[in-house]
C-alpha cells in the first residue's frame, strides 16, 4: 500500500518528486526513495526532524511557485533550420537550437534529461554542443532529477548561464529551492507534459525484453522519424540490443507505449496538474505542434515544435540569439490550446490506474503484454526495418526535397 501521507507535510498523491525538500532540509531528515510503484518520493526520517517547516516553505505542490521575470505570452510554431537536427528530435528541433546558442554564444550550461549507460533517465548537464545529443528527443519517463538544482545553483553562484529544461513541475521545484538573487542569469524551458510513467515501470520493460532477447540493452529511443517517406516524428519504440538486431515496435504495438500513451500509469500528481495551462512557468514552453494543419505552408511534411515565449527575459534571448536558429511563424494560442489537450487540462485519470502497478509487479509480464498491447503487424516491422536501416544519404535527399 502507498502511504498516502509524507509525515503530515503533503498528500503523497501530490508529490512530484522534484526532491527539493530533501535538497533544503537543514537536518538532513529527508531522502528520495523509490516507493511502491518505482517512482522517487520523500521519506522523513522522523528522529532527525526538527519540525522546522522548512520543506513545506519551499515545497511548489503546497506553495505556488513565484513568477519572477515579467510575464508575456508570445506563441510560434517553429521548425530548426538545421535538417539533421530536426530529424534527430522529437519535434522541430526546438530545444537543441536554443541549447546551441546558449552554450556557443554565452559559454552557458544546459541541464536536461538523458538516458545514461545504465538505461535510467536522469538530469545531467552539458557543457559543450558535442555532448548535446545525450538530451536530445524525449525520454517518456519520470527522469531522475538528483541533485541537479544543487549543481545549478553552484554554476549560477559562480556567475555563469544556466538553461534548465525539464517537466512543468521540475522547474517549479527548481525556482522553490534557488533563492532569488541567483535567478538573473537562468533560464528554464519547461516541456507540455502529458505525465510521466514511473521509472520502475520502465526499468521492468527493460528487463523483460532482455530476457527475451537474451541481451543486455544498448539504447532506447521512444521516437523516430521516419526518413524513407516523411519526416513526422513516429513514435515507434526502438530498443537496441548489444550485438542483436533492434527491436522495433508500433506505439499500438508496445507494451510499455501503450500504457504510457494511454495514460495507465501516470505519477498520480500527473492527473491534478496545475501546471497544465497556457500560463507557464518556464521562461520558454515548448511541445509538439498539434495545431499544425491551420499553418500549411509552414514545412508541411514534418514536425513542427511549439515554441512559447513566457516572460520579457525570454523575448529578449529569443532576439538576439535563439531565433537566428528557426524558421518561425506566429501561432494562434487558442488553437494550439485546443488541439493540445496538456496546454488546457490534465490528463484524466483512468480506472485501470487503481491497479496497473500491483498488475506489472506481480503478474506475469505475458499476460501484463496481452493485455496492454497489440500483436505486431508483419508489414509494420518491415516497414520499420527500412526506415532504421535506410543511408543518411537518402534521409538527406529527403530532407533537401521537403525543405
Ligand atoms: C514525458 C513527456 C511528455 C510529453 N508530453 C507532451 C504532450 O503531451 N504534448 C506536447 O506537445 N509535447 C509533449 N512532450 C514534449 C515533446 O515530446 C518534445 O519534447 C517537444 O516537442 C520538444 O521537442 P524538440 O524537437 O524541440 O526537442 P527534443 O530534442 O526532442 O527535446 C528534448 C528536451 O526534452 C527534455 N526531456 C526529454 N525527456 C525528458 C524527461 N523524461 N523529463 C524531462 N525532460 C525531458 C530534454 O531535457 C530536452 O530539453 C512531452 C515530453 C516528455 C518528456
Amino acid at each position: 500500500m502507498q502511504n498516502n501521507n509524507i509525515n503530515g507535510v503533503l498528500e503523497k498523491r501530490l508529490c512530484t518528486g522534484c526532491g527539493t525538500c530533501s535538497l533544503i532540509c537543514p537536518q538532513g531528515a529527508i531522502k528520495m526513495q523509490d516507493d511502491s510503484e518505482g517512482f522517487k518520493a520523500p521519506i522523513v526520517e522522523s528522529e532527525k526532524c526538527n519540525g522546522c517547516g522548512r520543506c513545506k516553505r519551499h515545497c511548489h505542490a503546497i506553495k505556488s511557485t513565484k513568477k519572477y521575470s515579467s510575464k508575456i505570452s508570445m506563441c510560434l510554431i517553429a521548425q530548426n533550420k538545421e535538417k539533421k537536427i530536426a530529424k534527430k528530435s522529437a519535434s522541430g528541433g526546438a530545444f537543441v537550437g536554443m541549447a546551441i546558442e546558449f552554450l556557443s554564444k554565452y559559454q552557458g550550461i544546459v541541464f536536461g534529461a538523458a538516458l545514461c549507460e545504465d538505461m535510467e533517465v536522469k538530469h545531467i548537464y552539458v557543457d559543450n554542443v558535442k555532448e548535446l545529443y545525450k538530451l536530445q528527443n524525449s525520454k517518456y519517463v519520470q527522469s531522475n532529477i538528483g541533485r541537479s538544482y544543487e549543481k545549478a545553483k553552484f554554476f549560477l553562484q559562480n556567475n555563469k548561464y544556466v538553461l534548465f529544461s525539464g517537466t512543468p513541475c521540475q522547474i517549479a521545484g527548481l525556482y522553490n529551492f534557488l533563492d532569488e538573487s541567483l535567478l538573473e542569469k537562468l533560464y528554464t524551458v519547461d516541456l507540455i507534459c502529458h505525465g510521466v510513467p514511473s521509472p520502475g515501470l520502465f526499468k521492468k520493460y527493460i528487463e523483460e525484453n532482455e530476457n527475451e532477447a537474451r541481451r543486455k540493452t544498448k539504447a532506447i529511443k521512444f521516437r523516430v522519424k521516419n526518413p524513407l517517406w516523411t519526416s513526422i516524428s513516429s513514435f515507434y519504440m526502438i530498443m537496441i540490443f548489444k550485438g542483436g538486431l533492434p527491436s522495433i515496435r508500433k506505439p499500438s504495438e508496445d507494451v510499455y507505449y501503450n500504457i504510457f500513451s494511454k495514460g495507465l500509469a501516470l505519477r498520480e500528481c500527473c492527473y491534478t496538474c496545475k501546471y497544465a495551462l497556457p500560463d507557464r512557468i518556464g521562461d520558454f514552453t515548448i511541445g509538439d505542434c498539434d495545431s499544425h494543419k491551420f499553418y500549411p505552408h509552414f514545412h508541411p511534411n514534418e514536425s513542427n515544435s511549439t515554441i512559447m515565449i513566457n516572460s520579457i527575459k525570454a523575448k529578449k534571448i529569443w532576439e538576439e540569439s535563439f531565433g537566428k536558429k528557426f524558421d518561425f511563424s506566429e501561432l494562434d494560442i487558442r488553437l494550439e490550446e485546443k488541439y493540445n489537450n496538456q496546454l488546457h487540462e490534465p490528463f484524466k485519470r483512468p480506472i485501470e490506474r487503481d491497479f496497473i502497478y500491483k498488475e506489472i509487479f506481480q503478474r506475469d509480464w505475458g499476460i501484463i503484454s496481452d493485455k496492454y498491447a497489440n500483436e505486431q503487424k508483419l508489414s509494420g516491422k518491415i516497414r520499420a526495418y527500412l526506415a532504421i536501416l535506410s543511408p543518411s544519404w537518402l534521409v538527406n535527399i529527403w530532407g533537401k526535397r521537403n525543405g
